[in-house]
C-alpha cells in the first residue's frame, strides 16, 4: 500500500482551497459533506462557488495565496491552475506539517482524494494511488452499481438499534443476529423505503431472537483451589444464569458465581453413565434455548477426561453458541500442591496422562508406559490401583521405580502418599485413599525437597508426606 486509507474527522475545523475554479469547487463541495468550515483563496470564482460564497456556506478570500492563510487550517487543497502557486502552497503546508492535496499532482501531496461512493453513514474510497484515476473512478462504478441505493438509511436504521440489541442479547449471539436482520426481510423493508414495517419487523425478530441468545460456556473449574480459576472462568462465572456443576467442583468454587445464578448438580446419578451425559446434553440445550447462559463447570479442565467433546457436538448439532475456557487439570495442581515436576531433564522427558478404567481392557501400550524416563499419570485410578501396578510391573517396571498417589490435590485436605510401585497398593489401602486422587509414577515422584530420601528408603510410611494446603512446607 501506498497510502493508509483512513476517515478524517473535519466536522467544524478549517479547510483551505486555494484556487477558484471547477476542480476548486468539486474539492469544496466533498470538504463541505464532510462538515469542513472551508475557506476558498481566489481572486476570482467560478459561478458554484460564488453562489456558496454568497450564501455564506464558505468564506472566500479574494487575494493570491500567502502563506499566513494557512494559520488553523486543518488541510490544504491547491486547486488552482498556475503550477507555481500550487507548488507554493504546498511548501508552505509541508513545513507547517498541515495534510495538503495538490490537484494532479501526488509527488507534492500529503494525501490524495479517493474515488468516492457517498451512502452516509456507509462511505467507499477508492484509490489507485495516483497511478490510474480513470481505473479507480471505474472500480468505483462498479461498486457503486451493487449497493442499494438506500444503504445509508439502512446503516442509520441499523445504528439507532445497536443499544437496543445490546441490551437484549448476550455478546455470542449479537453478530449472528445482525447478519440474520441485514439479510431478511427487516433490511429489505428500509431499502424499500418502507421504515415502519422495518421497525415493527425488527421488533418481532429481536424478541424472537432474546428467546434463543442462551449460550453455554464450558468452565474448567481447576482442580479444586478457587484461587486456581482463570481470570476468564471467574468473570462468566459472574454472568451466569445457571451453572451446571459435577462432584468435582467444591463450593469453595461455587460461593464465587454470581449470588443470584441457579446451581444445578449434575454429577453421578443412577442410570449409568451414558444416560446421565444424555441428560446433561439436553439440559444444556433446554437452558440456551430458554435464553439463559448456561455455565457447564468441570472439575480440572473440560477436555481432559472431561466429556468436553461430547457435549460441544451436541450443543453444535443443537446450533447453541459457546465458548470454551480451560482449566488447571488435576495432573498440574497435584505436580504443583506436592512439588513433584512432571519432567526433568535427567528424569522425565514425557509426561501421559492415563486413564485409569483403560487398566480395564487392552486399550492402552502397557510396555511403553513402564519405560524409564517419562512420568505417567493416572486419573480415576484408585478403585483399579493393585491392577494398575499390576500390569506396569508385568511390562517391565522395576519394583521400587518411586510412584505418588495425590489426594484431593490443592485442597485443604491435600494428602501426598509416596512409595515404590510394589508397595504402594498396600499403603493406599491401608491409608485408605478415596477419590479424586492421582496415581503418578515416575522418578520425578522421589524428587520433592526433604523427602528423597525417605522414598528411596522403601519405607511407605517414612515417605508418607501431608501437606495441609498448596504451597505448605511439609
Ligand atoms: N477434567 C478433570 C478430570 C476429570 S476425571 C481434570 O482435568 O482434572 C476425574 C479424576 O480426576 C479423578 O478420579 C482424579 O483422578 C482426578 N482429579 C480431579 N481433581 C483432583 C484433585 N483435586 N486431586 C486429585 N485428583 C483429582
Amino acid at each position: 500500500m501506498d497510502y493508509l486509507p483512513i476517515f478524517l474527522r473535519l466536522r467544524a475545523r478549517t479547510a483551505l482551497v486555494v484556487g477558484g475554479g471547477q476542480v476548486a469547487a468539486r474539492k469544496a463541495d466533498w470538504l463541505l459533506k464532510a462538515g469542513a468550515r472551508v475557506t476558498v483563496v481566489a481572486p476570482q470564482l467560478v459561478a458554484e462557488l460564488a453562489i456558496r460564497a454568497a450564501g455564506a456556506e464558505l468564506a472566500h478570500v479574494a487575494a493570491p495565496f500567502a502563506s499566513a492563510q494557512l494559520a488553523g487550517a486543518a488541510l490544504v487543497v491547491a486547486a488552482s491552475d498556475d503550477r507555481e502557486v500550487n507548488a507554493a502552497v504546498a511548501q508552505s503546508a509541508h513545513a507547517l506539517e498541515i495534510p495538503v492535496n495538490v490537484v494532479d499532482s501526488p509527488e507534492l501531496s500529503s494525501f490524495i482524494f479517493p474515488a468516492i461512493i457517498d451512502r452516509s453513514p456507509v462511505v467507499v474510497a477508492v484509490s489507485s494511488a495516483g497511478s490510474s484515476p480513470v481505473l479507480a473512478r471505474q472500480v468505483r462504478a462498479q461498486i457503486e452499481a451493487s449497493l442499494p441505493a438506500r444503504l445509508g438509511a439502512l446503516a442509520r436504521f441499523l445504528g439507532r438499534r445497536r443499544a437496543a440489541v445490546k441490551r437484549a442479547l448476550a455478546p455470542g449471539a449479537r453478530r449472528a443476529f445482525w447478519e440474520r436482520l441485514i439479510s431478511g426481510r427487516t433490511a429489505a423493508a428500509v431499502l424499500s423505503g418502507n421504515e415502519s414495517a422495518a421497525a415493527r419487523s425488527f421488533a418481532s425478530e429481536l424478541r424472537s431472537a432474546g428467546g434463543s441468545a442462551g449460550e453455554v460456556w464450558l468452565i474448567g473449574a481447576g482442580p479444586g483451589d478457587p484461587d486456581l480459576l482463570t481470570l476468564r472462568a471467574l468473570q462468566l462465572l459472574q454472568q451466569a444464569d445457571v451453572i451446571l456443576y459435577d462432584r468435582l467442583v467444591p463450593d469453595a468454587i461455587l460461593e464465587r458465581a454470581r449470588r443470584d445464578a441457579e446451581r444445578v448438580f449434575v454429577g453421578k446419578e443412577a442410570g449409568g453413565e451414558q444416560a446421565q451425559q444424555a441428560r446433561i446434553n439436553e439440559l444444556m440445550v433446554s437452558l440456551a434455548r430458554a435464553g439463559k447462559r448456561v455455565a457447564r463447570l468441570k472439575g480440572g479442565d473440560g477436555y481432559v477426561f472431561g466429556r468436553g467433546g461430547e457435549e460441544l457436538e451436541a450443543l453444535a448439532a443443537a446450533g447453541i453458541p459457546w465458548r470454551v475456557v480451560p482449566g488447571i487439570t488435576a495432573a498440574l495442581g497435584a505436580a504443583a500442591g506436592a512439588d513433584i515436576p512432571l519432567t526433568h531433564r535427567r528424569l522425565a522427558h514425557s509426561v501421559t496422562l492415563v486413564s485409569g478404567h483403560a487398566a480395564l481392557d487392552d486399550s492402552l501400550d502397557w510396555r511403553a508406559l513402564a519405560r524409564p524416563r517419562q512420568t505417567v499419570v493416572f486419573y480415576m485410578g484408585v478403585a483399579q490401583l493393585p491392577r494398575i501396578v499390576a500390569r506396569l510391573r508385568a511390562a517391565g517396571a522395576s519394583a521400587d521405580l518411586p510412584a505418588a498417589i495425590v489426594e484431593r490435590a490443592t485442597l485443604p485436605a491435600q494428602r501426598v502418599l509416596r512409595a515404590p510401585l510394589a508397595s504402594l497398593a498396600t499403603l493406599a489401602a491401608r491409608e485408605q485413599v478415596a477419590a479424586p486422587a492421582l496415581l503418578i509414577v515416575g522418578e520425578v515422584t522421589a524428587l520433592a525437597p526433604g523427602i528423597a530420601a525417605a522414598a528411596g528408603s522403601g519405607d511407605p510410611e517414612l515417605s508418607r508426606a501431608q501437606r495441609p494446603a498448596v504451597g505448605a512446607v511439609a
